[in-house]
């Protein structure tokens, strides 16, 4: 077997492996629960789940997606998750090949796919998610084994997530004062500061305006559609994380587009 198909399929099971992992958080992080204890269990009938019917994808496909014990549906969301973070670890492979720098987009896109579905669900960022991302994001920048300057390079990643973090408090502090009302939550300056750190400002910067465009345009289509008011709250973080996985993929190539304009 082609080694780099070897490492494709590897990147596959990682994700499938994160992705189950990444339920777990989603579920319990917002309702500030423990995510090691107690083990997977059904959130219907609480019976425990036993190790061969918690195997990402295939149990929920063996099992018609209904509880062994007490055959209550379980939700698509499981096997849907997983899939996700394989496809993105896999396509984190097909882009940058197999280095330091797709480690460090998977691990991004792992921690941008949980915020985006934690905050569509709950309108929450958890700090005990988007904390443990800047510091994983801090270690991995500095473990790099081709990072000469490791003092540099911690450097920069902390006036990345600062700079960024600067630029959504001071839309926060606006907000406050000319509307009266926060608009967007300090979990979003957590979650800049987060994919700052990651990815470097330029492409933070390309997601943070295709955030603004893209929950603008929703906002809009709410409005025309008569579904929102004055108050309607949109899930800014989620727009904020998904436009960080396409900035992943696609942030220099429309850096370089929207620079050639001028
Ligand atoms: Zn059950």
């Amino acid at each position: 077997m082609p080694s780099s198909l070897f490492i494709l399929l590897g990147a596959l099971a990682a994700g499938l492996v994160f992705g189950s992992f990444l339920n777990v958080c989603i579920v319990r992080l917002p309702r500030h629960q423990s995510i090691v204890a107690p083990g997977s269990h059904c959130t219907t009938c609480g019976a425990p789940i036993r190790p061969w019917d918690n195997i990402p994808v295939l149990s929920w496909i063996v099992l018609r997606g209904r509880c062994r014990a007490c055959a209550s549906p379980i939700a698509p969301q499981y096997p849907l998750v997983e899939l996700g973070v394989a496809i993105l670890f896999a396509a984190c492979v097909l882009h940058t090949g197999a280095t330091w720098q797709t480690v460090l987009d998977a691990v991004a896109c792992f921690f941008l796919l949980g915020l985006a579905i934690m905050d569509a669900q709950t309108m929450l960022l958890p700090d005990a998610f988007t904390m443990p991302g800047i510091a994983v994001a801090f270690l991995l920048k500095i473990a790099a084994p081709n990072a000469h300057h490791r003092g540099a390079v911690a450097l920069r990643t902390l006036q990345d997530a600062a700079i960024a973090s600067a630029i959504l408090l001071l839309v926060w502090y606006l907000y406050r004062v000319i509307r009266k009302q926060e608009g967007i939550g300090l979990g979003d300056v957590k979650l800049l500061a987060m994919m700052a750190a990651f990815l470097g400002l330029p492409r933070t910067l390309v997601a943070f305006f295709l955030a603004v465009v893209s929950a603008a345009a929703y906002a809009l289509a709410l409005v025309v559609r008569r579904r929102a008011t004055s108050t309607t709250r949109i899930a800014f973080g989620s727009f904020l994380a998904l436009a960080g996985i396409v900035a992943i993929f696609a942030g220099r190539p429309l850096l370089t587009w929207y620079l050639s304009l001028f």
